[in-house]
């Protein structure tokens, strides 16, 4: 037997031996959101030894985050791809999932879920005309700025979680209930203060969840439709109702501030509000900071 057929024996058996050893424990999750404010979620459920990335950045819109090959690179590691769905990242995420090649994360596969199948969803069906370019047709997807759904997600991403890693079901269970549990507390103590009645107008239809919960009035909104800019015919329409109505808060999402939410503020006299859906911070903290907040600008605190 020459030398070389002996090193290729050696090596065969060296690989045999690294084939029957049991494998080192797995390394800690690796956990990809899409927005900011999912990651804090799941960081909050997961744990502090899970690594949990979120691709779009605070203060992106999350209909539209530059596919940037960087995320990618997250995406092509993730053993979970956490998303909001109903077609909310249908515009950026796909292509990225592409160049991932991580097939673990496609749809249907355990390493993809969608918050918005763990809820109750609002909108979508015959409630809306595709035709009109209405970005949201399977439903309103701003689902996370209700803490009761973001709760209700929590717990079904524990049980998933469970399945990825079941040595620590219990933990993932355990957070979930813990965080479920603070979170039914926040609203209480919110409902209790009475925030109902205040009449509002959003610019994009991003607040729904939130403002069903805690009883705040929408009557109208900058954009016509979700997705679609703004008419001079529906704006005028629009100063005129809130006049009438005197509607003394306008909200709008940070990537929509700009001149026609001003404009309109100035006609109207109403006070322009940013209320942000995703703050920077750590995990449930940073979520509930970002709950806390807009409720403390509406309330005027
Ligand atoms: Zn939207």
């Amino acid at each position: 037997m020459n030398i070389m057929k002996t090193n290729t024996m050696k090596w065969m058996v060296a690989c045999a031996a690294l084939l029957i050893l049991p494998s080192p424990a797995k390394a800690e999750l690796y956990i990809v959101a899409t927005l900011p404010a999912l990651a804090q979620i799941t960081q909050e459920i997961a744990g502090e030894k899970a690594t949990v990335v979120s691709l779009a950045r605070v203060g992106q819109d999350p209909h539209f985050v530059p596919g940037k090959p960087t995320l990618a690179r997250h995406l092509a590691k993730a053993d979970l791809l956490v998303s909001a769905g109903l077609a909310l990242e249908s515009g950026w995420l796909p292509p990225l999932m592409a160049l991932s090649r991580n097939e673990h994360i496609l749809p249907g596969r355990e390493g993809s879920f969608a918050g918005s199948e763990t809820i109750d969803v609002i909108g979508g069906e015959a409630n809306v005309d595709r035709s009109a370019g209405d970005v949201h047709p399977e439903g309103n997807p701003h689902w996370w700025l209700d803490p009761l759904r973001a709760a209700q997600m929590g717990q079904a991403l524990a049980k998933r979680l469970a399945v990825l890693d079941p040595t620590h079901a219990s933990d993932y269970q355990q957070r979930a209930d813990i965080f479920s549990k603070r979170l039914q507390a926040l609203v209480a103590s919110w409902q209790h203060k009475g925030v109902a009645a205040q009449r509002i107008v959003t610019y994009h239809d991003s607040y729904r969840y939130f403002v069903e919960r805690f009883g705040f009035n929408v009557v109208g909104f900058i954009e016509p439709k979700p997705g679609v800019e703004a008419s001079t015919k529906h704006l005028s329409a629009l100063v005129e109702q809130m006049k009438a109505q005197q509607i003394m808060q306008i909200w709008s999402e940070s990537y929509h501030l700009g001149r026609i939410a001003s404009r309109v503020a100035s006609a109207t006299g109403a006070t322009l509000m940013v209320m942000d859906d995703a703050v920077e911070g750590s995990a449930g903290a940073g979520y509930i900071n970002m709950i806390e907040g807009i409720l403390r600008k509406a309330m005027g605190e």
